[in-house]
């Protein structure tokens, strides 16, 4: 299951990416019918609340009637059973990107955290690096609650 999701979404395609999912976020204006176009072209659904997408039949479009993150993510996770620990972090949440793991002395890990950690991973794309702290600890949680959405 991959997906693709409009600028007032983008949020929720930073979590779905988080979980591990195949995520295009569009982050400019395009016209519907070119965002249509390419989630039938790369087998995408599409996440929208845009009400325009209300008139297409395509199967494709999952149109989200929450405004609130949360609200979204259970409305979601309601409509097609999302797992939210498919596989979480294994993914660049700002570029959609699948990590890298590198080694612990990598010289391009931060300083700060350098040694504190067992595992580390790269964005080869944005060259984000990553590892398993508090905020990714308290993004985890949040994940598996919204596993008892489904
Ligand atoms: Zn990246």
């Amino acid at each position: 299951m991959k997906f693709i999701c409009d600028q007032m979404l983008i949020r929720l395609g930073r979590w779905l990416r988080a979980a591990g999912y195949d995520v295009e976020i569009i982050e400019k204006s395009l016209p519907d019918n070119e965002i249509l176009q390419r989630a039938l072209d790369q087998n995408r659904l599409l996440l929208t609340r845009d009400r325009h997408f209300l008139k297409t039949a395509s199967k494709n479009v999952i149109w989200l009637q929450a405004n609130a993150l949360e609200d979204c993510i259970c409305e979601l996770t309601q409509k097609i059973a999302i797992d939210w620990l498919m596989n979480p972090f294994s993914r660049c949440t700002l570029c959609n990107q699948n990590l890298e793991e590198i080694i612990t002395h990598d010289s391009r890990i931060p300083a700060n955290v350098k040694g504190q950690f067992n595992r580390y991973w790269i964005c080869p794309s944005c060259k984000r690096i990553y590892w398993e702290g508090s905020h990714t600890q308290s993004m985890k949680l949040k994940l598996s609650c919204w596993q008892h959405y489904r």
